[in-house]
C-alpha cells in the first residue's frame, strides 16, 4: 500500500468508526480539527488518567474486540473513580496490524458507543496508525473534580476504617479460568468469574459523594488488594491491618476458595478487580454507608488504619497472614 493510500484509509477508518463517537462533544469538532477543546465547569478542575495495552500482553488477543473496548475504557474510568472524578472526555490512540478488518473496528467502536452512553463520556480525539507489530491500544480519560477536591492516596490517617466496594478476587481468578488454569466449581461461577475478569465495573460515583463529607484516601484495585492498600500506606505514611475474614466475596470467589484455601493468596494478592479500596474516619462510617447505599455500590469494612508502616492481613483469632511473592504462609 502507498504511503498516500494507507493515509486516506486512515482517514477513512477515524471517519467511519470514530468520529461517531465524539459526535456529541461539541469541542471535539467531529475529529475534523488539530485538537479539542474541554471547558470544565466552573469551580472545577480536570483529573487525566492513561492506560496502554498491547495485544499478546495485556489480553490475550482473541477477545471479542467490543470487551476488549470496554474494559480499556472501564480501567480508565476506574481510576478517575478512586479520584474521586466524573468521567468527561477521552481520547485513544490505536496501532492496528494490517490484519485488523472493519468488522474488529466496527465491533471495537461499538464497544465504546455503547460504554459511552452508560457512563456518559465521549471520545474527543486520538490518532490510528498502522504497525507491523501487534495491536497496541493507549486511552487517555479526562474528569472534572470541585477544585482541590481530587481524592488522593495521602490522606489516611491512623482511627481510620478501610473499606472496600463490591467484591474482591474475581478479577485474578477470572484470568485463571480464562487461562483454563480453574478447575472443579460449575459453569455458571466459572462464567461469572470471566465475566468481571472481562468486564469490570468502575465504581464511579461513590467518592465524588463522600468526598464532599469527609477525608478520604482513596485507590482503585487494579495491582490486587494488598498492593493496592500498600500504596496508600506508603503515600500516607501509615500501616494497615485488615481482616481476611471479612473480605468481601462473590459465591463465585467463595466456591473456589471453599476447594483450595491456599487460593486466597491469589484473592489478596491478584489484581483487576477495579474495586475502590478507601480509608474514612471512623466517626463517618454510618455516612460511608448511607451513600454507598444511595449510590447502588456494596461498601463492606475490612480494617483499620494504624501507626507504623506496611500492610497486616489477619485472621479472626489475631493469627497473622504474610504475603509472599508466589503465595502467603501463616505466621
Ligand atoms: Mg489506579
Amino acid at each position: 500500500m502507498t504511503r498516500a493510500a494507507k493515509q486516506s484509509g486512515e482517514f477513512d477508518r477515524i471517519a467511519r468508526y470514530f468520529a461517531p463517537l465524539a459526535a456529541s462533544h461539541a469541542g471535539a469538532f467531529g475529529l475534523t480539527d488539530d485538537a479539542a477543546v474541554i471547558t470544565p465547569a466552573p469551580g472545577t478542575e480536570l483529573v487525566v488518567t492513561t492506560d496502554t495495552i498491547v495485544a499478546g500482553v495485556h489480553y490475550i488477543g482473541d477477545e471479542p474486540p467490543e470487551l476488549i473496548a470496554a474494559k480499556l475504557l472501564r480501567v480508565n474510568l476506574s481510576d478517575l473513580a478512586a479520584m474521586g472524578a466524573t468521567p468527561r472526555a477521552y481520547t485513544l490512540n490505536v496501532a492496528l496490524p494490517s490484519d485488523i478488518d472493519d468488522r474488529w473496528l466496527e465491533a471495537f467502536a461499538g464497544g465504546l458507543a455503547e460504554d459511552q452512553a452508560r457512563f456518559e463520556v465521549t471520545l474527543i480525539g486520538g490518532d490510528s496508525v498502522g504497525t507491523p507489530g501487534p495491536v497496541v491500544l493507549s486511552l487517555t480519560a479526562y474528569g472534572e473534580v470541585p477544585a482541590s477536591g481530587a481524592v488522593r492516596r495521602s490522606a489516611a490517617t491512623p482511627g481510620d476504617t478501610v473499606f472496600v466496594s463490591g467484591t474482591i478476587g474475581d478479577g485474578a481468578l477470572g484470568l485463571r479460568a480464562v487461562r483454563g488454569e480453574l478447575s472443579g466449581i460449575s459453569e455458571t461461577h466459572t462464567a461469572a468469574l470471566i465475566a468481571r475478569y472481562r468486564k469490570p465495573e468502575p465504581r464511579l460515583g461513590l467518592l465524588a459523594r463522600l468526598a464532599p463529607e469527609m477525608a478520604l484516601a482513596a485507590a482503585d484495585v487494579s495491582d490486587g488488594l494488598v498492593a493496592d492498600l500498600g500504596h496508600i500506606a506508603d503515600a500516607s505514611d501509615v500501616a494497615m491491618v485488615i481482616r481476611a475474614d471479612d473480605i468481601p466475596l462473590s459465591t463465585a470467589a467463595r466456591a473456589v476458595l471453599d476447594r483450595d484455601p491456599e487460593a486466597l493468596a491469589m484473592i489478596l494478592s491478584g489484581g483487576d478487580d477495579y474495586e475502590l479500596v478507601f480509608c474514612a474516619p471512623h466517626a463517618d462510617s454510618d455516612v460511608v454507608e448511607a451513600i454507598a447505599k444511595e449510590c447502588d455500590v456494596p461498601v463492606t469494612a475490612i480494617g483499620k488504619v494504624e501507626k507504623g508502616p506496611g500492610v497486616r492481613v489477619i485472621r479472626a483469632d489475631g493469627s497473622g497472614i504474610t504475603l509472599g511473592r508466589t503465595g502467603f504462609t501463616h505466621g
